[in-house]
């Protein structure tokens, strides 16, 4: 699982998981349009079918998709066939919806297995993690826990995890205003997974 990449470029990927959500979703996306700062989201397909102007949004703005299953399932508790099923799903709808093919797959919970190694395998996928996972966005921890937390993980070609999907987001958006203020003050870009993973330094 990649959770940084080596990079002497000031970068970092911030990504969120389990929208499209069609209020966060949406403030994220103008976060960044402000800034031409391009994220990840780790989109789950049964909200891309719930909420298909969102993900066209998203991608009209140029930021990347990713896997992260048809329902949220924790795969190292499913057999081969279901597994193959949650991330097939999510694969068809992305490619059918943005045109592209999914490259990053982040799994529920971040709870993988062989099973779960070889899919990704299967599909051309890269498992993708983060270094802040210690934030705990998702438990809304308080604005300044995940700012403070996060800020500890900054560094080049770092990937940040936060979360646009599920119950009240308002704390992570305003963390993340917050760390991307302080971060574009520092010097550093907001590139998508697949521009991270570019920049790696090959030796
Ligand atoms: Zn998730």
């Amino acid at each position: 699982m990649i959770e940084h990449v080596e990079t002497p470029r000031k970068v970092v990927a911030i990504t969120f998981d389990d929208g499209p959500n069609p209020v966060y979703t949406l403030k994220v996306l103008d976060i960044f349009e402000k800034i031409a700062g391009k994220v990840t989201f780790f989109m789950i397909g049964r909200h891309m079918e719930e909420h298909p102007e969102i993900v066209e949004a998203v991608k009209l703005q140029g930021h990347e998709i990713g896997n992260h299953t048809y329902s949220h399932a924790r795969l190292t508790s499913l057999d081969e066939d279901d597994c193959l099923q949650e991330m097939e799903r999510t694969d068809a709808m992305i490619a059918a919806m943005t045109g592209r093919k999914a490259v990053v797959f982040r799994p529920p919970y971040l709870d993988y297995n062989e099973t779960v190694m070889s899919m990704c395998h299967h599909f051309g996928y890269k498992m993708i993690g983060a270094l802040n996972t210690d934030a705990l966005d998702w438990e809304q921890p308080g604005v300044d826990y995940i700012v403070q937390k996060t800020r500890n993980h900054i560094k080049n070609g770092s990937i940040l995890l936060f979360h646009d999907g599920f119950g009240d987001r308002s704390q992570t958006i305003q963390a993340v205003k917050i760390l991307v203020s302080e971060l574009r003050l520092q010097g550093y870009e907001f590139v998508t997974i697949s521009e991270l993973l570019q920049l790696q330094t090959m030796d």
